[in-house]
C-alpha cells in the first residue's frame, strides 16, 4: 500500500498536495487553520505528521483534545464545531480553562519548536536577563 506523506495531507479534507507549503495554505483558506507561532515552528512536517496521528490513531480533537470512537466522529467535531486549528489553551472536561491541560497540549507541540530561536531574540534586548532561555514562556 502506497502511503502518502502526512505533511502532503489536508487533516481535514484528505486531500493531498505537492508540498507542504500548498497543503498549508489550502487548509488557512478553507479551514482557518494555521501553525501557531508558525516562525519558530522548525519541524512543520513533523507538526503535520503529529497531528495526524491524533486524529486518526486517537481520534482525537487536534482543538479541543476530546477523543471519539471513530476518526470519522472525530473529523465531523472538529468541521462542525469550527476546531480545526490547533489549540493551544487545555480545557477541563466541564470546558473550563485547566492550567494542567493546557501544560500537556504545550508540551505535546514543544517537540516542533525553537523556541531558542525566540529567546535569543530576548536576549538581544536585555542583556543581562540570561536566565529567560531557562525558563518557559508563559504565553
Ligand atoms: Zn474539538
Amino acid at each position: 500500500m502506497h502511503e502518502v506523506a502526512p505533511e502532503l495531507q489536508c487533516l481535514f479534507s484528505g486531500k493531498i498536495f505537492k508540498s507542504l507549503e500548498s497543503n498549508l495554505e489550502y487548509m488557512r483558506v478553507h479551514y482557518s487553520f494555521s501553525i501557531p507561532q508558525g516562525e519558530y515552528c522548525n519541524d512543520k512536517a513533523g507538526l503535520l505528521t503529529f497531528l495526524h496521528q491524533k486524529i486518526r490513531a486517537g481520534h482525537q480533537c487536534i482543538y479541543c483534545d476530546a477523543g471519539f470512537e471513530t476518526e470519522e466522529a472525530c473529523r465531523k467535531h472538529m468541521l462542525d464545531k469550527n476546531h480545526t486549528r490547533i489549540g493551544t489553551e487545555g480545557r477541563s472536561r466541564t470546558g473550563a480553562y485547566s492550567e494542567e491541560a493546557t501544560k500537556e497540549l504545550q508540551a505535546q507541540l514543544a517537540p516542533f519548536y525553537d523556541y531558542a530561536a525566540s529567546f535569543r531574540d530576548l536576549n538581544n534586548i536585555s542583556e543581562n536577563d540570561r536566565e529567560a532561555g531557562n525558563c518557559k514562556r508563559q504565553k
